[in-house]
């Protein structure tokens, strides 16, 4: 196994310089000076600099009599470990810990990356599930918990088929973001109209007995060229949509069509007042959906 110290090892070659010279004790100081510097930069994951520390340390190790043999592959292991650690930790921190999908946090930078590329469109739709307060009433927390991870299954495996970059977060409670860069308008209410009809077609029963699960969901094309910075601001439109599915009956998708009109996709389009309720929610800010 390899030595998990801090980045030393040329602690012997600075001691093997130092005992030459004047010259010698001032490059050891300096060295270590530098390995420091690196150490600390690596902590923080600013490898570039980390490395250019390190080079500035090995080339005044260099300068004296000492043979360079093993010592720069050991430094170069000892910050790839740490980039690997501090990899996997920035990872974890952009992780849900229930679902294992990507949390707000991921979601907010990518939306904020997506915005300051400004190359192309990004479709975002919000899907919540529906009267999951009863889930868990009915069948328990711990139900609740499964239904919400198999759903993460659901929803990520026809994004990962139709949309390579495409990818699910959790917005919050039974609340999940689904991120579609480039997709075309229509694609992208066939891609949520298709979640939303395997969600409710899913056998649920090996999570509980005669459990049925729905989504509505909301769906809007971004400007990614939008001045708006939070995440929360993009997806205001959106979620009046979300909104409006809940409010014309659930278990459907809502979204504008070419001329600005709402509409719900599929069967759902043939509901009734969704038109009124559109009007009924625009501008009103981010509505509560406990309405039955
Ligand atoms: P609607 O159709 O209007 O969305 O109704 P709803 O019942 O889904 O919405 P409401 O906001 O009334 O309730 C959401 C519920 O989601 C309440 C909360 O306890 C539950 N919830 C949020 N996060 C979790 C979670 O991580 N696990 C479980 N089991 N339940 C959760
Ligand atoms: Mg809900
Ligand atoms: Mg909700």
């Amino acid at each position: 196994m390899f030595d998990t110290t801090p980045i030393v090892g040329i602690d012997e070659a600075l001691r093997a310089d130092a005992a030459t010279d004047d010259d010698g004790v001032a490059r050891a100081d300096q060295a270590r000076a530098h390995e420091s510097a690196a150490e600390m930069l690596a902590d923080r994951g600013e490898w570039r600099r980390a490395y250019q520390h390190l080079r500035a340390a090995m080339a005044l190790v260099h300068l004296g009599d000492t043979p360079p043999v093993h010592v720069p592959e050991q430094l170069r292991r000892e910050v790839d470990r740490l980039r690997r650690e501090r990899a996997e930790a920035r990872e974890q921190s952009r992780r849900d810990s229930l679902t294992a999908t990507w949390n707000r946090r991921y979601l907010d930078e990518r939306l904020s990356t997506l915005r300051d590329d400004g190359r192309r469109p990004v479709c975002v739709a919000l899907a919540d599930v529906d009267h999951f307060k009863q889930v868990n009433d009915s069948y328990g927390h711990a139900v609740g918990d499964s239904v919400l991870r198999t759903l993460v299954g659901l929803m990520r495996s026809e994004i990962d088929d139709r949309v390579p970059d495409g990818f699910c977060a959790r917005y919050g409670g039974e609340e999940f973001a689904l991120v579609l860069p480039g997709s075309p308008d229509a694609d992208a209410v066939a891609l949520c109209e298709g979640i939303r009809a395997r969600v409710e077609d899913h056998d649920w029963s090996a999570v509980a007995p005669e459990l049925r699960v729905t989504l509505s969901l909301g769906l809007g094309c971004v400007d990614p060229s939008c001045q708006r910075s939070d995440s929360a601001g993009l997806l205001d439109h959106v979620d009046e949509l979300l909104y409006v599915a809940k409010r014309t009956g659930r278990n459907a998708v809502a979204y504008r069509d070419g001329t600005g009109e709402v509409r719900l996709a599929g069967q759902a389009a043939a509901r009734r007042g969704i038109a009124a309720v559109a009007r009924a929610v625009a501008g009103s800010g981010r509505p509560g959906r406990s309405d039955p």
